[in-house]
């Protein structure tokens, strides 16, 4: 066997919770170490270390991640009541990504793995849509209320100088009703455009925008004035030198304009929009569990991991000895996404080479017709052997061997 491959600069490793826990080493074990002198900043953001943190091992992460640019993150349970009494936590932490997010202030990137015979339920659809979520404020972080009857809604702003600006919202009836109240800012606007021109750059793909100006004249006009602005500044010489382009349209006109297109371009979305088109995306290509997700800050630091959670129902049949058909590709494709990126920044091509094998080892051997029991339901492939969760991750071993 040919020499491992080195590496000059860790890559952040945050591992995780149940199913993906497990699947973790096994990649790690079968997939990395027998061909790459890994070299990580390990942090255990499984739930019971967290627990022991308080949690500050999820920041530790985060920081870590914007000191070297480059992680790779598992699955991790949020907490929930349930979770609380079946971990005995001593609080209920928030999201672990939510947390990550918020310190590198990143953009999510959602894009699908396509493979032969797992056809897009949208026939036209021949390349992956990355969907580009607004992770930050909205209905996210509103503030809500139920309104009493006769009552009356105003919006009012104070400034500093102690100044009011008001206006009337709605006048209820007897019948009262509810009421919202979501923000968003321009800095978080300004970093969410930034990485979603930087990324479509990285990618060579065009970038979409839409959003609901004609209606929401205020808000939703300046996330697009804001795109637009950044754009022709910062990124207009960039993008046409590249020969890749940049255009705003109304979220109605996009949808129509996603399901007729041949695929292949980054669609932003604001927090909403993103939350609820990249379930139907993730579907409408196959699987959730073929959906990669990055987390790109501004000023271009990454974090890798699969879409989907730590697959709960899968792990009780792996403790109770039960054989489980648990799909690692998403998760694979993290760690080649961490790799490949951690390859470019320092120039190591042989990082870079590895990274691409060990995607193209993993299509392959779908496209051979060995897979997890979820994707033998969607594949239109004749013969299909469905394998168990380490063996379909030995058949990758096997093809990627023959690579090096
Ligand atoms: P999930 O883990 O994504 O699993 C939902 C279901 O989707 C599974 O039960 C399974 O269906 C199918 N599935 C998902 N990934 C699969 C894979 N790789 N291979 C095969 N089937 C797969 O979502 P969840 O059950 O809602 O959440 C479980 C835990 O994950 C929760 O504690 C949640 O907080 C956490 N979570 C974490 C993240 C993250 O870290 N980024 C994201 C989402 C959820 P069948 O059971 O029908 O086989
Ligand atoms: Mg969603």
């Amino acid at each position: 066997m040919k020499k491992k491959i080195a590496m000059q600069v860790p890559i952040v490793e945050m591992d995780g919770d149940e199913m993906t826990r497990i699947i973790w080493r096994y990649i790690k074990e079968e997939l990395i170490y027998p061909f790459v002198d890994l070299k990580t900043e390990y942090y255990d953001l499984g739930l019971p270390y967290r627990d022991k943190t308080a949690d500050q091992v999820t920041k530790d992460a985060a920081y870590a991640a914007i000191k070297y640019g480059v992680a790779v993150k598992c699955a991790t349970i949020t907490p929930n009541a349930q979770r609380m009494e079946e971990y005995h936590l001593k609080e209920m932490y928030s999201s672990p990504n939510a947390t990550i997010r918020g310190i590198m202030d990143g953009t999510v990137f959602r894009a699908p793995i396509l493979v032969k015979g797992i056809e897009p339920y949208v026939r036209c659809w021949e390349k992956p849509i990355t969907i580009a979520r607004h992770a930050f404020g909205d209905i996210y972080k509103a503030a809500e209320m139920k309104i009493p009857a006769e009552a009356k809604a105003e919006l009012v702003i104070s400034d500093r100088q102690g100044n009011e600006q008001r206006k009337e919202i709605c006048q209820y009836n007897q019948n009262g009703g509810i009421l919202l109240g979501m923000f968003n800012t321009m800095d978080s606007i300004r970093s969410f455009a930034k990485s979603c021109f930087n990324y479509a750059l990285s990618t060579e793909q065009d970038l979409w925008f839409s959003a609901k100006d004609t209606i929401s004249k205020q808000y939703d006009h300046t996330f697009k004035d804001i795109f637009q602005e950044i754009y022709d500044h910062d990124f207009k010489e960039k993008f046409e030198k590249m020969g890749i382009s940049y255009f705003y349209t109304l979220i109605d006109d996009a949808v129509a304009r996603v399901i007729r297109s041949k695929g292949g371009f980054v669609w932003a979305l604001k927090n909403y929009d993103g939350d609820v088109m990249s379930d139907m995306l993730a579907t409408a290509f196959g699987s959730l569990a073929m959906m990669t997700s990055v987390l790109v800050s501004p000023d271009g630091k990454y974090e890798f991991e699969a879409a989907h959670g730590t697959v709960t129902r899968h792990y009780y049949k792996h403790l109770k000895g039960e054989e489980t058909s648990t799909n690692s590709i998403a998760t694979i494709f993290a760690w080649s996404g961490a790799l490949k990126k951690r390859g470019q920044m320092d120039q190591n091509q042989e990082l870079i080479a590895f990274a691409d094998h060990l995607e193209q080892a993993t299509i392959n051997t779908v496209e051979d017709g060995v897979m997890t029991k979820d994707l033998a339901l969607l594949s239109t492939l004749k013969n299909k052997t469905i394998v168990n969760t380490h063996e379909f991750i030995m058949q990758v071993n096997k093809r990627l061997v023959n690579y090096q």
